[in-house]
């Protein structure tokens, strides 16, 4: 991803809703269980995981899928499915080289009527390698969301009570060649597309945006799916969590959910946002917050949970709406950003960008009005900023 889009997703933040908070809860998925994952993937015997590297990876995984006694996904009773170059996609080549696998796996749903319906949960394993003798261990690119996916799969693997629709769980190769792997499993489903009625990834779960002190997951992709907007306020959040809803349209495809989004499969996108070591070899484990890696993977199993077990699935919409909430979100992060001194300096100048906007929000949630003028300032003031703080 272009290291400017961490930067634009300020200005739109949707809520932040610390006040109205419906539900507060203990997750079921622990830091200790997680940790380990990202221990393994980001070692430097992973190197990285890219090219035989990643292959090491994805090895990983499957033993994961195994050892869960999960389903195998693909053709042949295959966890793998080997992804050829990109040159060759179209091409009659009867044997292509493959550089890389996605790995996947399923558990069948319970309920006769509603078990061909899918839930897919995907997260990239893949990182950048190493490059003139030094590794990018990628700790929270992506082995953060793969140690996610891992849990809730475990979590549902040993469940007494299957949940009533099928899960989908894949590892994705090649995210950090353009997408690659994510690509060539729409192109190439092990199951009719129709089917998937909600498709969820997660990129880098475990730092925060700039490295401030944020509490927050970014969830992106409600705003095409309602049912998924209120059930992520029904569900509520782990304790230490903040949920705060951003609209994917404004941050474009940059991530494994741009595939499906081309399909117009509803799908949610978690992360907590860019840090300054984004893809540098400074994105260590020593750096990750697993208590908030084992936050976001409880709130994405419960989410799952929920979803698969509703009575009607997730529905595509075109239309997304505006909402107040944006002003509650960019107020709350100038605040944090005025609170936060010595972990976040600030000029006199920015400060006083800062104070400017965290006032302008305060009015327009005293009037409780958001006109189409506002929100323009909105975006101008968060773009600002953007531009100027982080
Ligand atoms: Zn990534």
């Amino acid at each position: 991803m272009p290291r400017f889009f961490w930067l634009l997703i300020l200005f739109a933040l949707l809520p932040a809703r610390a006040g109205d908070r419906p539900d507060v809860w203990d997750g079921a998925i622990r830091p200790e269980h997680v940790r380990p994952h990202v221990e393994f993937l980001a070692s430097s015997e992973l190197g990285g995981r890219s090219g035989a590297n990643s292959a090491k990876a994805a090895d990983y995984l499957t033993k994961q899928f195994r050892d869960c006694k999960l389903r195998p996904l693909f053709a042949n009773g295959s966890f793998d499915q080997p992804i050829p170059t990109s040159a060759q996609e179209d091409s009659s080549d009867e044997s292509p080289r493959i550089v890389g696998r996605n790995v996947g796996a399923w558990l069948e749903g319970s309920d006769p009527k509603l078990r061909d319906e899918l839930i897919v949960i995907g997260t990239h394993f893949d990182h950048l390698g190493t490059r003139n003798g030094r590794i990018f261990p990628g700790a929270d690119d992506n082995a953060s969301g793969t140690a996610m996916m891992l849990e809730v799969a475990r979590n549902f693997a040993v469940a007494k009570q299957r949940p009533r629709r099928s899960i989908v769980f894949v590892g994705f190769d090649l995210e950090e060649q353009l997408l690659w792997g994510s690509r060539w499993f729409v192109a190439h489903p092990p199951f009719e597309l129709n089917r998937v009625k909600l498709f969820i990834t997660a990129d880098m779960i475990g730092r925060s945006l700039g490295d401030l002190p944020l509490p927050t997951i970014f969830v992106m992709g409600s705003e095409h799916a309602p049912r998924m907007k209120l059930l992520l306020d029904d569900v509520g959040s782990p304790r230490g969590l903040e949920v705060a809803r951003l609209g994917i349209d404004l941050i474009g495809v940059r991530s494994d959910y741009g595939p499906f989004w081309n399909e117009k499969i509803p799908f949610l996108f978690f992360s907590t946002g860019q840090h300054p070591d984004y893809h540098t070899p400074r994105d260590v484990l020593e750096k990750l917050d697993f208590d908030k890696v084992a936050r976001v993977s409880s709130l994405v199993l419960k989410l799952i949970e929920t979803t698969a077990n509703a009575d009607s699935a997730p529905e595509w919409t075109d239309e997304v709406q505006p909402n107040i909430d944006e002003v509650k979100a960019i107020h709350r992060i100038t605040d944090l950003l005025l609170e936060a001194g010595e972990k976040k300096p600030l000029t006199d100048l920015q400060r006083l960008i800062v104070t400017q906007a965290k006032n302008k929000c305060q009015q327009i949630l005293n009037r409780g009005t958001f006109t189409a003028d506002d929100r323009k300032w909105l975006i101008r003031i968060s773009q600002l900023l953007l531009l100027s703080v982080f």
